[in-house]
């Protein structure tokens, strides 16, 4: 039984999809005029779990996650870097997905991007209009959030709030502050498409609502995204949707907690914003796709300089052990503890608990029929997680740090002795190797372990 905290209900729900024969789910993806940040990964890893848990119960799972290149922040990066807008948001947008290829992410079923579907977004504003939840002003079509009352119940914040709340100078052309655009006018150098509002492109948040309406139907079962998106994006998305189809848009808003870097939130002022195309110059894939499982996804996720070393570590002393069973033909297992933790609201840090008791399991039985049955838990509970899915030989290779801290000396001896109480000799020789040819040696005394450079 499948358990999700919902936005909107702000409880943990049982999972009952509207139809179990194809169970839908969106994902709002990256606007692409900038390379991914480590931010931006958290949702793709966390919904790329749901999918694989929800593909493992239900026959058929459709899940889309778009690709929004029409933005007037595209339209700033290409004049800023002096290049064709469509250049860039492809350039950005195979940077994006090599990225998630990196993080061992599966494909969704759709990638849909907003150039491809703008005859949908048109249908959608035209419906809009006719059923008076939007007007035309000032070449301009707005969102009339007052034709809607239930305006706020994703958010939770009054309609009342928001108009008193409005900082921003409001446009004079709205009737109220908080009506949002759902299409604008393009110059001649800005991109744009003909429309019976003349020429124009769309606003941000109906991109999402005609697409989610194309590729999956008018009502959803699950809506997910950064919790940042909750207000003004799925505020608006939901508003958009519900009126112009007379139905719920999703029945389960999920939404993912932010990353903060040593406890700030990361933000370009502060120049502390960790691109993943950077990171992986340092780190695999694999060990970021662990460290982003490390807290609760609804927690905020603190990312520091030992974060991914505890991911990288924990993923040598994993990988070790599979070395040490290579031989050992896994055994099909059947539901194990890591998806029992999964499937309780996607709770990861007590799955990687799980997976850490199955893997000393496997350290310390005997018998290879016990071996066995016991790889075959460990290989099912690892593709859950999207980890360990290398040969171990290969991993444990590469794993050679270079230019060690002293905070990250010190964790390499606390991972040996740990190596070294679990009996695992080989992990412990194979990190004291690593901190040798680092031009570390170590000194075992009685009750602790020394260093030199
Ligand atoms: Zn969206």
């Amino acid at each position: 039984m499948l358990k999700l905290f919902n936005t909107f209900s702000k409880k943990i729900e049982i999972f009952k999809p509207i139809n179990p024969e194809r169970v839908t789910m969106y994902v709002c993806g990256p606007t692409v005029y900038n390379h991914p940040h480590i931010g931006n990964a958290r949702p793709a890893v966390i919904f790329d779990i749901l999918f694989k848990i929800l593909k493992d119960i239900y026959p058929e799972v459709i899940y889309a996650r778009n690709i929004t290149d029409v933005d007037d922040k595209i339209n700033d990066a290409a004049k800023k870097n002096k290049e064709n807008i469509s250049n860039l948001t492809q350039r950005y947008s195979t940077a994006y997905e090599e990225d998630m290829k990196n993080l061992g992410i599966i494909q969704p079923t759709f990638i849909p991007k907003v150039t491809d579907n703008i005859s949908s977004i048109i249908d959608m504003i035209s419906k809009l209009v006719e059923l008076n939840h939007a007007y035309v002003a000032n070449n301009h079509v707005l969102f009339d959030v007052e034709s809607f009352p239930k305006y706020g119940e994703i958010s939770k914040l009054k309609q009342k709030d928001l108009i008193s709340g409005a900082r921003i100078e409001v446009a004079p052309y709205k009737k109220n502050s908080s009506d949002f655009v759902l299409w604008k006018p393009s110059d001649n150098d800005t991109p744009g498409w003909s429309s019976p509002w003349g020429r124009g492109r769309p606003g941000w948040h109906i991109e999402c609502s005609a697409m989610i309406k194309k590729f999956l139907g008018n009502s959803i079962d699950i809506h997910g995204g950064g919790q940042d998106l909750i207000f003004p994006h799925h505020e608006n998305e939901n508003a958009q949707s519900t009126c112009a189809n007379n139905s719920i848009l999703a029945k389960y808003w999920i939404h993912n907690g932010f990353v903060t870097f040593n406890k700030k939130k990361m933000s370009k002022s502060l120049d502390n914003i960790i691109i993943l195309n950077d990171l992986k110059n340092k780190y695999r894939g694999e060990s970021i796709r662990f460290a982003l499982l490390s807290a609760h996804y609804r927690q905020p996720l603190d990312w520091n300089d030992t974060t991914m070393m505890n991911a990288e570590n924990s993923l040598n002393n994993l990988y070790s052990i599979l070395l040490n069973n290579v031989d050992i033909k896994p055994k099909i297992s059947r539901q194990t503890n890591v998806e029992k933790n999964l499937l309780n609201d996607i709770n990861t840090p007590e799955a990687i608990a799980s997976l850490y008791s199955t893997a000393r399991d496997l350290q310390k039985a005997k018998k290879n029929s016990l071996k066995s049955e016991i790889k075959g838990i460990l290989l099912r509970e690892s593709y859950f997680l999207g980890i360990l899915q290398k040969e171990p030989n290969e991993w444990l290779q590469k794993s050679d740090l270079l230019s060690l801290t002293d905070k990250e000396i010190n964790n390499l001896i606390r991972q040996r002795s740990l190596a070294r109480k679990n009996k695992n000799f080989q992990e412990a020789d194979r990190i004291r190797k690593n901190l040798l040819d680092n031009g570390i040696s170590i000194k075992d005394e009685k009750d602790e372990t020394r260093w030199t450079r």
